[in-house]
């Protein structure tokens, strides 16, 4: 069972390294400018140490009371874990145990909790802040994130808090909007909000941006990472 398990992840992970090289061709990009993060997301611990065997470094989770049992689970195996979800703050200091780099910062209280528990852990967390495309100007996303005009801010206030490192910009393409159906035009207006970002934070680089869906676009509008779930590990039992 784990033999054929194994074997279906190389060839999905060899589908997606297949098309993440041929849109960093197309883009004249070279390829190691773009990391692969897989989204194990109802997937079992297992599945993530069989992606592990086959050279994952990078995995990403949305759900708390899933992720950090699975988390516990892997702490021996070299992985940075990413958390991508909605995060309350009450979830705050188990997510500070095991992530490296906390995806969905979307507004100040976050922020102050993320740096408490990230001090209180000894632990450095890196931090994107999260864009909704969709939200008004002072809103945040129906999928959670920060309309645009409150980004400098947000990031101002990472910048400045204990124990957090600002690394980028992540965002989802909006389902409404005016970039519905519109994923290459939403991922360029994420790359200029991370171009005005790194004026001010030149260590900030990161940008994810990409599914399994729309990588293609993401890597043809310049995101360093995509977010890969179901082209890795196979359409999930139920939509979380
Ligand atoms: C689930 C999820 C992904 C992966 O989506 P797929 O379509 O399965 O590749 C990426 N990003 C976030 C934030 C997610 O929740």
């Amino acid at each position: 069972m784990t033999d054929d398990r194994k074997t279906q992840l190389a060839e999905n992970l060899d589908r997606v390294e297949e098309r993440i090289s041929a849109a960093c061709a197309r883009a004249g990009r070279a390829r190691d400018e773009v990391t692969l993060i897989v989204v194990t997301k109802t997937y079992p611990a297992s599945d993530v140490r069989l992606l592990a065997e086959l050279g994952v470094r990078q995995v990403a989770e949305n759900r708390d009371q899933e992720a950090a049992p699975k988390a516990a689970e892997c702490a021996d195996v070299p992985l940075t874990w990413h958390f991508v979800g909605q995060l309350q703050t009450n979830k705050v200091r188990s997510v500070a145990g095991y992530a490296g780099i906390v995806q969905s910062v979307d507004r100040a209280r976050l922020v102050t909790a993320l740096s408490k528990e990230a001090v209180r852990a000894g632990r450095e967390l890196g931090c994107l802040i999260q864009v909704a495309l969709d939200a008004e100007a002072g809103e945040r996303g129906e999928r959670g994130g920060v309309a645009p005009d409150g980004v400098e801010a947000l990031a101002e206030a990472v910048a400045g808090a204990q124990g957090l490192r600002l690394d980028g910009v992540m965002t989802v393409a909006p389902l409404a909007g005016p970039y519905a159906g519109r994923e290459l035009a939403a991922f360029e207006r994420l790359m200029e909000i991370s171009s005005d970002l790194r004026a001010a934070h030149p260590a900030a680089t990161m940008v994810s941006a990409g599914m399994s869906a729309d990588l293609e676009e993401a890597v043809a509008a310049g995101a360093t990472h995509v977010r890969v779930g179901t082209a890795v590990l196979g359409v999930r039992p139920r939509l979380r």
